[in-house]
């Protein structure tokens, strides 16, 4: 218990420690800093820059309140003995001190609520306007309006009021500023020793031969905040002040015009420019600074993505053409593999059927040739298979060449007429007189087009007729029309059918065999050519499917591939 309440006292005596140090430092300063406005005493006692209010807002934001009984004592001091003005009274000594603290204390605690961090106003220029705006002209209103309602400055009240604006912006910002390490480099401190020379320049033309030329010192405070920032414009402008005032006071400058009120105002005036322009440029500059810093960052990041994902997709490209390639090494083992002991198969059958190794019983003559059946049927389901493959792996091609459609068609006729009078079917062929005696395409992949439409019709038809028939549609299209009289399409199925591996029922297609696959290779031939094919079905009646295609001429003569559009 004992010791918890002497660590309170001690707690306690170490905050009042504090206290006095803080204010008794600030309270130095403060005096120093009036001792040093009374250098820019102009005429008897008009004082045009008031330093100790710049020194009052700084503490006070920096120790809050901490600072502030320093700051009034030390201002009431100050008016007591009269340093930067006029002796006053204790009384209204005491009403000075007080504006002080209440000028410091306002400003501080407005820029707390205005400002993102007091500290930190000058890195953003949205914050610098608010310091200038609320900090130095709306606090800087208290003192002013005190000191010439009590009477203690005889002067104008905007006299006073813009000495303590100017002195606030003259001490307060690089106190903040320097708070923060510049990031100076040798090229910048190259370029500060060119700034103060060109500025020793002008102060030695201005001071030594009266030139008006106080407005060039603007381009060097805009100079300073691009090349140096905040902290170079903190440096220069108290430098740029002093010079201007040592112009008024020799009586060499621009300014002195007219009465000496006059004079002070037009001087304060252009000094206010002088205090509060470079900082929000130099703010401006430095948030876009900032800006394309981080912009810069995002695009390396950006940029650094992008070549991950480019890694990434090469990878896979890669891996996918490796996989690809691997399919059609797969697809053309598989098509030889398959076919060849298929052939032998079928070439064995044959031999045997054609009785050259001895007669055959009836009993093995009918198993032979059901083997033999099955064996071509299973070639017809891999060469459809491998076909379909081939075409989706864009390794088909389209030879365009001249070819004659009466002969095509002929061709087509004698090869399928066994099969149709095999189910007692009729196999008509007809030739459009208006289809040109030659036309443009693949013979090959047209055949194997018109094969499996005329094998589907005699399939699907168990009485009547198949009927191909080439015609002239316009003089850009000629069509191949296959049409039987069988079993029909119902309206659901018509589309579905050139699906792969789709067929109408399971059941009456298992009792036609087949794998789904004809049409779907027709449809991918079809359209690899440049044509369309549509079918036309009523159930029980028969169905037409037409083939359409472009008329090419010779000069379209060449090759393309299954993939290329
Ligand atoms: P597959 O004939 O090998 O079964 P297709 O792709 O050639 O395969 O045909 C798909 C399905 O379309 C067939 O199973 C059948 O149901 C139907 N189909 C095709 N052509 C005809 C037709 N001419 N008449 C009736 N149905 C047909």
């Amino acid at each position: 218990m004992a010791s918890q309440q002497s660590s309170i006292i001690k707690h306690d005596r170490s905050r009042w420690l504090t206290m006095v140090l803080a204010s008794s430092g600030v309270g130095l300063l403060y005096l120093a800093a009036a001792q040093i406005s009374t250098l820019t005493i102009i005429d008897a006692t008009i004082t045009e820059i008031w330093l100790p209010a710049g020194v009052a807002l700084a503490a006070a934001i920096l120790y809050g309140r901490q600072a502030l009984l320093g700051v009034g004592l030390a201002a009431a001091l100050a008016a007591w003995f009269g340093i930067g003005q006029a002796p006053a009274d204790p009384f209204v000594s005491l009403l000075i001190g007080l504006a002080a603290v209440a000028q410091a204390g306002v400003g501080a605690l407005v820029l707390q609520r205005l400002t993102t961090q007091p500290e930190h106003a000058f890195e953003r220029a949205r914050d610098a306007v608010i310091f200038i705006a609320a900090g130095a002209i709306g606090a800087g209103l208290i003192g002013a309006l005190v000191a010439t309602v009590s009477g203690a400055q005889s002067n104008q009240f905007a006299i006073t009021w813009l000495a303590n604006i100017i002195g606030v912006l003259i001490v307060a910002p690089p106190i903040l500023i320097w708070r923060r390490r510049p990031t100076f480099q040798l090229r910048q401190g190259l370029e500060a020793l060119a700034i103060l020379a060109a500025m020793g320049l002008i102060a030695f033309l201005m001071l030594n031969t009266g030139y008006p030329i106080d407005y060039v010192l603007l381009l060097i405070l805009a100079a300073t905040a691009f090349r140096l920032g905040q902290h170079g414009v903190s440096i220069l402008i108290p430098l740029v002040a002093g010079v201007v005032t040592a112009g008024v006071l020799q009586g060499r400058s621009t300014f002195l015009v007219g009465t000496i009120t006059e004079t002070v105002l037009l001087v304060q005036m252009f000094v206010l420019i002088v205090c509060a322009a470079p900082y929000v440029l130099a703010a401006v500059i430095g948030e876009r600074q900032a800006a394309r810093i981080a912009l810069e960052q995002i695009n390396r990041t950006l940029e650094q993505r992008v070549q991950e994902r480019t890694q990434e997709l090469v990878a896979a490209r890669e891996a996918a053409e490796a996989a690809n390639i691997a399919k059609s090494q797969f697809l053309a083992t598989m098509s030889h593999e398959l076919r060849t002991p298929l052939n032998a198969i079928i070439g064995y059958a044959d031999i045997m059927l054609q009785g050259m190794v001895g007669d055959l019983q009836p009993r093995q003559r009918e198993f032979q040739e059901r083997s033999m059946a099955n064996a071509e049927h299973l070639l017809g389901l891999i060469n459809n298979v491998l076909d379909i493959a081939r075409i989706e792996a864009g390794r088909t091609e389209i030879i365009k060449k001249p070819f004659a459609p009466s002969a095509l068609l002929a061709s087509i006729e004698r090869q399928m007429v066994v099969l149709a009078q095999d189910k007692g079917l009729q196999l008509e062929t007809q030739l459009d007189p208006e289809l040109p005696s030659s036309l443009v395409g693949d013979t090959e992949r047209l055949r194997q087009i018109i094969i499996n439409l005329v094998g589907n019709g005699i399939k699907f038809t168990d009485k009547g007729q198949v009927r191909l028939a080439l015609k002239q549609l316009s003089s850009e299209r000629w069509a191949i029309e296959v049409s039987d009289t069988g079993v029909g399409i119902p309206p659901h199925a018509q589309e579905t059918i050139f699906d792969e591996f789709r067929q109408v029922t399971s059941t009456s297609d298992r009792q036609h065999g087949g794998t789904g696959l004809g049409l779907a290779i027709v449809r991918n031939l079809t359209l690899m050519m440049g044509g369309t094919i549509r079918v036309k079905s009523q159930l029980g009646e028969g169905s037409t499917f037409t083939v359409t295609l472009p008329s090419l001429t010779e000069g379209d003569a060449m090759m393309s591939r299954s993939g290329e559009s």
